[in-house]
């Protein structure tokens, strides 16, 4: 008999989703605009107290936007966290800008606040900050803010994988000038496919929904003084998103549940380390990573080979930006004095174990059985 498949993060659908859906084809708002789209910005606004949202189709749309309105140009600089998803800085080259990669630090493996005050030593006038808050921590957001201040350069907080992630009891992805969430499959919530731009400034949610929709004038005719996007979310969509929020926090017990079982079941396994999370947060904990100790014998690989073995999807720890063959030639700050990279030593040594919202007890024996035989034989 096959073995069940133990995933990574996977779509959890709960049935409320079906019901907005097919409120949307009832009354025939089968188009990227509608009540459920209106609907899910100010739901997703109030759970966060971001102020106001724009509906899109996925968090990198959301990002561009965010360059867009911050006017990221040609050889604009951008620093951006060095450990990511290549959508937290594939916009910044739609633009023509010239990203900076900022490196990790080891406490919550976010951005660097002392990678961050070197790259503006050599770099003093960069067009904005993007900030990932990786695997669901809240980044050091105290430092990076005040450091953001300091040279009056405006923050992007790309909170794709943060949603419902708070630190000091606000919502990660509404302290920067923007934020953006992300809805893709294997997200903490879904809509299939999809995003949010968030800010304080109800013109630039305005603005960012002018641009999503073609940057149409306000005229009868089609005209247009700039240039457009199709970027708008699915009123289709954005149902599937309203069912998924009435489960976001039941989502997050789940992810923070499967997370305090890995860390507590390694224990005793001193060459396994959990991914650090942000004291001065409450992680959303939407991918369990560990990291491996060094020479130990063990690595990344066999520990995902052996996952493998029992039908159970891992995955490597993002790739850093400035490894990228499509970044090569980009600038790099290091967090540590002799130029090292955290975040290269983080890649080289971790792994994200299955995290999925619907991993039942046994899964869950098993994966911490498979992974702790790698360790000891
Ligand atoms: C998923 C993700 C994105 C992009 O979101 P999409 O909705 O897939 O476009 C951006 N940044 C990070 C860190 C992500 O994990």
């Amino acid at each position: 008999m096959d073995r069940k498949r133990i995933y990574l993060s996977s779509p959890t659908m709960h049935g409320e989703e079906q019901k907005y859906v097919q409120e949307a084809f009832d009354t025939n708002w089968v188009a990227p605009l509608g009540p459920n789209v209106n609907a899910f910005e100010k739901e997703v606004a109030a759970y966060t107290d971001c102020g106001y949202a724009a509906a899109l189709s996925s968090g990198t749309a959301a990002i561009h936007m965010a360059l867009k309105m911050l006017g990221v140009g040609q050889g604009d600089k951008v620093f951006v966290s060095d450990l990511t998803f290549s959508a937290s800085c594939n916009p910044i080259m739609y633009e023509n800008g010239d990203p900076v990669f900022i490196d990790a630090e080891p406490d919550t493996w976010n951005m660097s606040p002392a990678a961050l005050r070197r790259a503006f030593e050599k770099y003093p006038h960069p067009r904005a900050v993007i900030c990932v808050h990786l695997y669901g921590t809240p980044a050091k957001l105290d430092e990076i803010m005040a450091i953001c201040e300091e040279h009056q350069t405006p923050l992007v907080e790309d909170a794709a994988e943060s949603l419902s992630s708070t630190y000091r009891g606000r919502h990660t992805g509404t302290f920067g000038k923007y934020g953006i969430y992300s809805f893709n499959g294997n997200k903490i919530i879904t809509t299939s496919g999809g995003g949010m731009f968030v800010s304080a400034e109800e013109d630039a949610a305005k603005k960012v929904t002018f641009y999503a929709t073609q940057s149409r004038d306000p005229a009868r005719h089609y005209q247009h003084s700039e240039i457009g996007y199709n970027y708008r979310m699915s009123n289709v969509t954005a149902g599937i998103g309203r069912g998924q929020l009435l489960h976001l926090e039941e989502h997050k017990a789940r992810k923070k549940e499967i997370y305090r079982q890995y860390k507590e079941a390694f224990e005793d396994i001193p060459e396994i380390h959990m991914n650090p999370l942000n004291p001065d947060g409450d992680a959303n904990c939407w991918l369990s990573c560990m990291v491996i100790e060094e020479g130990c014998g063990v690595t990344p690989d066999l520990v995902m080979d052996a996952l493998e073995g029992i039908n159970a999807e891992s995955r490597p720890i993002w790739k850093p930006m400035h490894l990228q063959p499509v970044f090569a030639g980009y600038d790099f700050m290091a967090h540590n004095a002799d130029g090292s990279s955290v975040g290269e030593d983080i890649f080289n040594r971790g792994l994200c174990l299955p995290s999925d919202v619907k991993n039942t007890a046994e899964d869950m024996d098993e994966i911490i059985r498979t992974v702790k035989k790698c360790f000891r034989g």
